[in-house]
């Protein structure tokens, strides 16, 4: 498969998708972008990408975020502590819902949806000091791109409007399942999501997942199976109360953001970044979904 006309060809068939939907409204800096843009790029296990249309446009990576900070704790800790205080179920509610959480004592669904990002960042936080730091410098390395940085515009207006996320934090810090003080964890987690990237930068961020744990300077971050389950949670988990949907369309590990972008994983073979900021009731990319779906179904290339 010729890949740069791979691109060409889905970009055209999605053409009358992108633009429907709407932004993010609930973070202002985020309303207003245009709905119009699209971008995607593919990432092969050697590092070569290929893009169309806005792929080296930069846009923030809101919850995408959300699937580095877990590997960077489940890296630095190499075990299974982390969930004992976030589970891996589908939550079936909205992303930043409150509901499930004073049935299960205070321990999020799964860490792809706020409060359970909320724990990991506080995990990460904990053990490192600056988890939003350490992300960076993560993000900086996999991707060659030393100037990745937080969007100052988008950080100040989501931390004006991060009632939800605060109330979620306090909510499980009640029930003692937060380590370092709420306001703290709130101001990384905003920070990792208000970082900058484009969609060339984000597909090779995501490299080690399709290299079974393998960073791009060749050393391990993950074990295997612990790359495994990262792309398991994704699958299951990270297009929130839509992953069975998004299974169903597109048979990929996932994780989308309120951007408007999301990032797949192909194991084995390369992953794929696509952002259109026009979101669907359940806050995924209404063009970007599409996009994925005509790739697997071009090429093949599913989980299934
Ligand atoms: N920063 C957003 C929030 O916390 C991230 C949510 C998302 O991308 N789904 O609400």
């Amino acid at each position: 498969m010729h890949i740069p006309d791979l691109l060409a060809k889905i970009a055209d068939e999605v053409a009358d998708d992108i633009g429907k939907g709407n932004a993010a409204d609930y973070i202002p800096a985020l309303a207003r972008v245009d709905t119009g843009l699209f971008g995607m790029a593919v990432a092969e296990l050697d590092g070569t990408v290929h893009g169309v249309g806005d792929w080296r446009r930069p846009f923030s990576v809101q919850s995408v975020s959300k699937v580095f900070t877990l590997a960077l704790v489940l890296a630095r800790e190499g075990g299974d502590r982390v969930w004992d205080r976030v589970g891996r179920e589908p939550s079936g509610d909205p992303f930043n819902s409150l509901v499930q959480l004073e049935h299960e004592d205070g321990i999020p669904r799964n860490p792809f949806i706020n409060a359970g990002a909320l724990v990991v960042t506080d995990e990460l936080a904990a053990a490192t000091g600056d988890a939003a730091a350490e992300l960076i410098s993560f993000l900086r390395e996999e991707s060659g791109s030393p100037t990745i940085t937080v969007d100052e515009e988008v950080l100040a207006s989501e931390a004006a409007h991060s009632d939800r996320n605060r109330a979620l934090a306090y909510f499980m810090a009640s029930y003692g399942n937060m380590r370092t003080p709420v306001p703290e964890v709130l101001d990384q987690y905003v920070r990792q999501c208000s970082i900058t990237m484009n969609c060339a930068e984000l597909a090779l961020a995501g490299l080690f997942l399709a290299r079974h744990g393998i960073r791009n300077d060749g050393t391990r971050l993950l074990e295997r199976s612990q790359a495994k389950r990262v792309n398991a949670v994704m699958l299951t988990c990270g297009t929130y109360d839509a992953a069975g949907q998004f299974a169903y369309r597109v048979g990929l590990p996932g994780k989308s953001g309120v951007s408007g972008a999301i990032l797949a994983v192909v194991p084995g073979r390369c992953t794929v970044c696509v952002w259109s900021p026009g979101l669907d009731a359940r806050g995924n990319s209404v063009a970007g979904v599409a996009a994925l779906d005509r790739f697997t179904t071009l090429t093949g290339w599913s989980v299934f």
